[in-house]
């Protein structure tokens, strides 16, 4: 039964050098003792939420750059999770990694200990924009991760590219998404460029240091990924995903269909038994809270019937075969295409939803929109 599934996400905040768009709970940090803290601190939260009734089907490991810590570290810290949870024989267990910080030894010891899945954080093919984003990798790097990944026999591989990029051209984009084909990952998750508030880049693109592609050659890029991979037999499956088939991210999908995850690690989110709930986002705060044995919880928020049925209508239409009416009906025992009526049925008159069977989805105008279309159930 899927209630007795969880999903966990555990949060590695530690990066080698801060990306120039990045605004995620991420720090630079290279001691050793405050890595270790963390770690302890994680290990220590692990046993405070430790419960065997579920039985966890996927473990993400996220960051961060999970894989600039010790492999001997990722491996530890699941071992502390299988003693505390019951694992699935078939659980998904992905780990992040960061070219430039990748070594045969890591992705070994990340088999040994069960990683089963690895993501990769590309962004683009080309050096001089991986530059500009303030990488700390070259192409070189992810042609030598990719290697590795396939010398260690991991075979389901995810990639992520980002497209609307300062001084990205369509072509450049084309040459990203064929360079990466010829690896064949599983996956794609392909993300457009977003300017996050008091960032490097968004202040270098407020001084006119850098310029963004306008808004429908980004879309012409969205759509160039789309066809490309399509022909190439990746199925679009939610917005930014894309995956052969049977490659689905099983753990992305439990967020879009608002499913039981447990989130552990500073600033980490959890959607569990009807609560939405946060970590302290200082790293150092939930280390000392987890000393004191304290959970660093924060922001707890127990969803009213109302605000499910709307977060499961607007994650829901994230996924291109978008939302059952039926599955609505059996969950709620109500009918969103009452409940949303006049919503509905202007975005279906506006070209951006269409019904097709039991289903209400995007349309392909509805993908340029999206926003707009999830505002519409807030
Ligand atoms: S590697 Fe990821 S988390 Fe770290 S700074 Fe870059 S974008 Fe942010």
């Amino acid at each position: 039964m899927e209630e007795n599934k969880l999903g966990i996400y555990c949060h590695i905040p530690f990066c080698i050098k801060k990306c120039l768009y990045c605004d995620f709970n991420s720090q630079v940090c290279m001691d050793q003792k405050q890595i270790d803290a963390y770690f302890a601190a994680l290990k220590e939260e692990i046993s405070l939420v430790a419960q065997k009734d579920q039985i966890v089907d996927s473990l993400y490991i996220g960051g961060g750059t999970p894989s600039s810590v010790e492999g001997e570290k990722i491996a530890d810290l699941i071992k502390a999770l299988r003693q505390a949870f019951l694992f699935d024989s078939d659980c998904e267990i992905t780990i992040e990694v960061n070219p430039g910080t990748v070594t045969e030894e890591k992705l070994v010891s990340y088999k040994k200990a069960g990683i089963n899945r690895v993501s990769v954080g590309l962004q683009a093919w080309q050096d001089q924009l991986l530059q500009s984003l303030g990488r700390i990798h070259d192409q070189s790097q992810f042609v030598q991760t990719m290697t590795y990944l396939k010398k260690t026999g991991f075979e389901n591989i995810s990639v992520d590219l980002m497209y609307g990029l300062p001084g990205q051209t369509l072509l450049m984009v084309e040459e990203s998404l064929r360079q990466v084909l010829s690896f064949e990952p599983t996956h794609f998750s392909c993300y457009s460029l977003i300017l996050e508030a008091d960032t490097p880049m968004t202040q270098k693109v407020e001084k006119g240091e850098l310029i963004c592609p306008d808004e429908d050659d980004e879309r012409d890029m969205h759509w160039l990924v789309d066809e490309l991979l399509e022909k190439n037999g990746y199925h679009h499956y939610e917005i930014s995903s894309y995956a052969k088939v049977g490659f689905e991210s099983r753990h992305n999908l439990k967020y879009w269909e608002l499913k039981d995850t447990l989130a552990l690690g500073a600033g980490a989110h959890s959607f569990y038994k009807g609560q939405r709930f946060a970590n302290l986002s200082d790293r150092e705060l939930y280390v000392e809270h987890l000393k004191k044995g304290q959970l660093p919880r924060t922001e707890l928020h127990e969803l009213s019937q109302e605000e499910w049925m709307a977060e499961w209508l607007f994650l829901g239409l994230r996924k291109l075969d978008g939302v059952s009416r039926q599955e609505f009906i059996d969950r709620f025992a109500d009918d969103y295409m009452l409940i949303y009526k006049e919503e509905i049925e202007k975005l279906i008159s506006q070209k951006l939803l269409i019904k097709e069977g039991d289903y209400l989805k995007l349309t392909k105008k509805g993908q340029d929109f999206a926003n707009q279309v999830f505002m519409a159930f807030i």
